[in-house]
């Protein structure tokens, strides 16, 4: 496996592997890596003949008071991860690598960024979008990889690539969960053992709008109501939004039909947490 720490460095480890005509897998990660981040290295590695995994905490995607310092950094541990779980290249570049003092140009996705985490966290997917038209133009991969996980995230990056014609082609990996089913993530390592019991009711929010749609119900402000209701059982847990809306334009629905969006945000303790379920009424 090839270590990269520089755009120079990652690009001609590129370039070789497309001169023997291999297919570029890119997987982009904040590092800290986890069976959520393996399970698209394994996609990428099933999809690629050479797959790229990028480690970098993008400063620009966290917004003031939030936790770009204490994000965990266990470089020697990822790169361990990445070695047994079929990377070819890890891309790990510092941070004057990809922004100069000067970064006059970003990528802004319209709309779609507005609703959900948007609203709490202005200036997210900006730095999100700018990163990956970065990391797509530093690769060039054929696929890049991405988690349901963080279905805003998914979307909007879609849409890029989309309105900018970019040469690739997007990949959606479903979400892993912890036996409990709360989703695995970077995050999760901030809770105490309470806080982790707790963030189990996340997940369980969710399971309950699936099971109220099963049973015939569609109105979705008594379903949220429902949700909340379950979520509030916990006084750790401090609800940022339960959203129901349409899994194509992020808007709010009032009642449930064809694919629909189900999205938590919430923090416990110094966590802030978020999930989603697709449910489709046509399948
Ligand atoms: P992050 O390092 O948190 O920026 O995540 C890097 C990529 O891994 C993103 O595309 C995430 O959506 C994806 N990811 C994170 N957690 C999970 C998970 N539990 N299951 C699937 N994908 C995930």
């Amino acid at each position: 496996m090839e270590i990269a720490y520089t755009i120079k460095s990652v690009r001609s480890h590129v370039k070789a592997a497309r001169g023997k005509g291999r297919k570029i897998g890119l997987v982009p990660t904040m590092g800290a890596l986890h069976i959520g981040h393996i399970s698209l290295i394994e996609a990428a590695a099933k999809q690629c003949d050479c797959v790229v995994v990028s480690i970098f905490v993008n400063p620009t995607q966290f917004g003031p008071g939030e936790d770009f310092e204490k994000y965990p950094r266990p470089l020697e541990a990822d790169l361990e991860i990445c070695r047994n779980n079929g990377t070819d290249i890890v891309f790990a570049p510092a941070p004057d690598q990809m922004y100069h003092d000067e970064n006059l140009t970003w990528v802004n996705v319209e709309k779609l960024t507005e609703p959900l985490c948007g609203k709490s966290r202005p200036g997210h997917f900006r730095g999100v979008t700018t990163v990956c038209a970065k990391l797509f133009n530093i690769v060039l991969p054929d696929i890049a990889f991405f988690g349901q996980k963080d279905a805003q995230q998914a979307i909007v990056i879609r849409q890029m690539v989309a309105d900018l014609n970019m040469p690739l082609e997007i990949v959606i990996c479903p979400t892993i969960r912890e036996p409990d089913g709360l989703a695995v993530s970077s995050r999760n390592q901030y809770l105490n053992p309470q806080h982790r019991q707790d963030a189990a009711y996340i997940y369980k929010s969710l399971e309950k709008c699936r099971k109220m749609v099963n049973a015939g119900k569609t109105e979705t402000s008594e379903i949220i109501e429902e949700m909340k209701q379950l979520l509030r059982q916990k006084s750790s847990i401090q609800i940022e939004y339960v959203s129901i809306v349409d899994a194509g334009t992020l808007e709010d629905i009032e009642s449930i039909a064809g694919k629909v969006l189900v999205a938590v945000a919430a923090k416990i303790g110094p966590a802030r947490l978020i999930d989603n379920i697709i449910i489709d009424t046509r399948k």
